[in-house]
């Protein structure tokens, strides 16, 4: 779906498109080097599919034709904008221009950033957003709420008030590029996955960010419970080579520095977790296990 919106508003603006379908880093550089594209639209973790594909074959990424990515389905920010561990991963190796989108097939449209990269630009002629608490009441300004939207112009299967699940920032002054509508923040986590810690609210997504920064955890799985007094116990297996009590107290370190609290961390093997995270032949690494 997102694939044919955006074949569809790069056509309406003018420009060419060729769709290489998915996978094939090999086939990615052959077209790029035949085509000599500008601009790819891409899930960004498949960037740094491509980034380790130049390493292996000797390809100078920044000499190729690419000077911007349009990134879907993955967060490329965190919370105050700043490039996230994976958006900085890409930015490391290749000096493009990254802008990051949010967008699901209910919404019909989708909030993409600008050159500033300050959030995704609402288009409020094409649907109606709302920030919804727990009671479904509109989160107080600069609190985070559920994206819940009434999408306009679509006819088939018109949504009143779809709650999305996604939880998010939202502002209202106006972005550095001068538009002046709502700009929407990078994702913080789904609902329904909201953990709440030792007094702290937050979202799967912000520890995997801390753990895929830390270069000795090679894989993890966070396992979220309930403990005997009803909140909620967070419990870190992650697969390490050599395990250490140094090593626990610089990652609980490291939690505690990002989002104040430190959970309980387990040492495992790397195949074992790696074992945990492809159950049934799953082709997503499993890397969250809700036991509540
Ligand atoms: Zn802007």
């Amino acid at each position: 779906m997102a694939g044919l919106a955006y074949f569809s508003g790069i056509r309406k603006i003018g420009a060419g498109v060729v769709r290489v379908g998915p996978g094939n880093p090999e086939l990615q550089f052959d077209s790029i080097h035949r085509v000599q594209p500008t601009s790819i639209v891409t899930v960004p973790s498949f960037i740094i599919k491509l980034i380790e594909f130049a390493e292996e074959n000797n390809i100078d990424m920044n000499k190729t034709s690419i000077k911007k990515a349009i990134c879907i389905g993955e967060a490329l920010r965190n919370n105050d904008f700043t490039l996230n561990t994976l958006g900085n991963r890409i930015a490391e190796k290749w000096n493009i221009q990254l802008f990051s989108t949010y967008a699901s097939t209910e919404m019909g449209t989708a909030f993409t950033e600008c050159e500033y990269g300050l959030g995704g630009h609402h288009h409020p002629e094409m649907i109606i957003v709302e920030f919804l608490d727990e009671n479904d009441k509109p989160v107080k300004d600069g609190e985070p709420g559920e994206v819940t939207i009434t999408n306009l112009g679509v006819e088939g299967m018109p949504l009143l008030r779809f709650k999305t699940g996604d939880i998010c920032n939202h502002y209202y002054t106006p972005c550095k590029c001068g538009r002046t509508t709502m700009r929407l923040g990078p994702v913080i986590g789904r609902k329904k996955q909201m953990i709440k810690f030792k007094g702290t609210t937050l979202y799967p997504p912000a520890m995997c960010d801390i753990l895929n920064d830390i270069k000795e955890v090679k894989n993890y799985i966070i396992e979220v419970s309930t403990n005997s007094i009803g909140t909620d116990d967070i419990l870190l297996k992650l697969g390490v080579e050599a395990p250490s009590k140094e090593l626990e107290k610089m990652i609980k370190d490291h939690f505690r520095a990002r989002i104040r609290v430190a959970p309980f961390i387990q040492f495992e093997k790397v195949d074992e977790i790696q074992k945990l995270q492809f159950p049934n032949m799953s082709r997503k690494p499993v890397t969250f296990i809700d036991k509540r």
